[in-house]
């Protein structure tokens, strides 16, 4: 019997994490709580740490949140309690402030203005928390939490003077808001009789709006909608506000958005593959990668798999550009959960074995190309290179359908440090020698761009050093503790003789805004 203890998953899966799903809904005939249940349980993906609903009976706000998976904090019954006309959700995975209930979201503040409740759930990382914290600390604002979550909401209502009517109020402090805090951030927000959502200027985090029945539903994900029964809409554009309630539904363009900034990982790995980005399904925009990382790295081979679930659709195009079957060859245990075994090496190994099982039939004897979609730290691979070999497979080429992440990100993802990132420390070649596998391949920057076909900037900057804001690059993860100081956009660094095209980026500081401008909510094509 091994000894029970919590070891952080990236000891047994290392992938970059997202940090939160967060969804609203506005439908006074529905059972908005139970509806927002089946959202965010849609949204699990995005983070499994807590989750939480808040509904509004158009007098006061009602919340429920809870540490772990959706399902274990709510049940449809459970969810039913809270009664309500419109509905925020959230699931949480912390990059910013602790795993645990206090942070766990949606939270409630009181609005100074309206003295009202307000409710908050936010997907992303605040780059400049530790700054806008200190400066409301020292003008006397007291804080409950260890979040950035809790920084951009009091942020945000202590903007306003009072003075103007509640629509005129909250378009004053969004634009507030976005000219302060930058990235990164879509947020929902719950009032008794209004649902808010807003993007971030630069549009890092995904956010989309729905339509059920003539009542509207925003959320991270288009698959979220689906689940519904939902209409999509379109994307909630950067810097925009959308204001649901019994009137309908409004866009206010708080600030002219910034050159477009949305995370590149939403396609390679985070949304799932159902969702909708950018007007293609997730899915098929992976295995549009396998089919660029088999023009650039050919080879000779008997078999393609892919390291379940996430890279099968990346693996999938590889085999139909390549020529080579397809074939599944690891089998994951999808219930080994976050609470794992004891982290010494024979352990880990055996965790590895615990979750993925190697198929002898497939692999012995053959040469094998291995497909993932990402390596992070370098920890997870070798474990998975040595049980292939195990199994019988005569070869292993691994090809990585992306470029090898060498920069942090600073914006939402819990990506490692800098220090931690295998491929800031070492060339190609010393990552194939560290995995054991016979050959080594990334997708290059190029070879990603045109696969995903990108018609707007996106953010690069885990592969190009180029962020799309000025952020401290020694600023660590998980902390609201250092100040953060601006430094200049670093630029793109290839030092180590890796084999990729690793040029360009966005790193595209944005302009000067114009005054507000308000912007039709026009359904959009999906
Ligand atoms: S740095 Fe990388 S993970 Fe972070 S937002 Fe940019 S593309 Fe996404």
């Amino acid at each position: 019997m091994f000894p029970h203890t919590h070891v952080p998953e990236r000891e047994t899966d290392d992938r970059p994490r997202e940090a939160c799903g967060v969804f609203g809904i506005w439908a006074p005939e529905l059972d908005v709580a139970v509806e927002t249940f089946y959202g965010i349980h849609t949204l699990q993906h995005r983070g499994q740490e807590s989750a939480g609903i808040c509904t509004t009976d158009g007098r006061k706000l009602s919340v429920k949140t809870g540490m772990g998976l959706v399902a274990q904090v709510f049940d449809e019954e459970s969810a039913a309690e809270l009664e309500g006309i419109a509905a925020i959700g959230h699931t949480r995975y912390s990059t910013t402030g602790a795993s645990r209930f206090r942070n766990a979201q949606p939270i409630l503040l009181e609005d100074p203005a309206t003295s009202e409740t307000v409710a908050v759930a936010h997907n992303g990382n605040v780059v400049n928390a530790a700054q806008v914290r200190a400066e409301l600390t020292e003008s006397g604002e007291v804080f409950e939490t260890s979040t950035d979550t809790e920084v951009l909401a009091k942020y945000l209502l202590r903007q306003g003077d009072g003075e103007e009517d509640e629509n005129e109020l909250w378009e004053s402090r969004f634009t507030a808001l976005m000219h302060h805090i930058e990235v990164a951030y879509s947020l929902v927000l719950l009032t008794p009789g209004r649902l808010m959502a807003a993007r971030d200027p630069y549009g890092v985090r995904p956010l989309c709006i729905g339509r059920v029945g003539g009542r509207y539903v925003v959320a991270s994900e288009s698959c979220a909608l689906d689940q519904l029964g939902a209409e999509f809409l379109r994307d909630v554009r950067p810097g925009e506000l959308i204001t649901i309630d019994e009137s309908g539904i409004r866009s206010y363009q708080a600030v002219v958005p910034a050159q477009p900034a949305g995370c590149v990982f939403e396609h390679i790995y985070f949304a799932r593959p159902d969702s909708i980005l950018d007007g293609q399904a997730a899915w098929h925009s992976r295995s549009q990668l396998g089919v660029e990382l088999a023009r650039e790295h050919p080879a000779d081979a008997d078999v393609v798999i892919g390291v379940p679930d996430s890279a099968t659709a990346h693996a999938i195009g590889y085999s139909s550009e390549s020529g080579i079957p397809y074939s599944e060859g690891l089998v994951k245990n999808r219930y080994v959960g976050r609470t794992f075994i004891s982290p010494d090496q024979r352990l880990r190994d055996l965790g590895a074995h615990l979750k993925y099982n190697p198929m002898p039939s497939v692999l012995a004897g053959r040469r094998v190309v291995v497909v993932d979609d990402t390596i992070v730290r370098g920890t997870t691979t070798p474990r998975i290179v040595k049980l292939l070999r195990e199994a019988g497979a005569a070869e292993i080429h691994m090809r990585i359908a992306a470029p090898p992440i060498r920069h942090p990100c600073h914006f939402g993802v819990d990506m490692a440090t800098r220090q931690e990132l295998i491929a800031a420390r070492q060339s190609v070649e010393e990552i194939r020698q560290h995995l054991g596998a016979d050959s080594l391949g990334y997708l290059s920057l190029d070879g990603l761009q045109r696969a995903l076909g990108l018609g707007k900037p996106t953010c690069l900057a885990c592969f190009t050093g180029d962020y799309p804001v000025s952020v401290q690059t020694d600023f660590e993860i998980d902390t609201l503790t250092v100040p953060l100081v601006t430094a200049p956009v670093p630029t793109s660094t290839n030092g180590n003789g890796a084999s990729n095209g690793n040029s360009g980026g966005n790193g595209t500081r944005r302009g000067a805004r114009s005054d507000e401008t308000m912007v039709a909510l026009a359904p959009e094509r999906r």
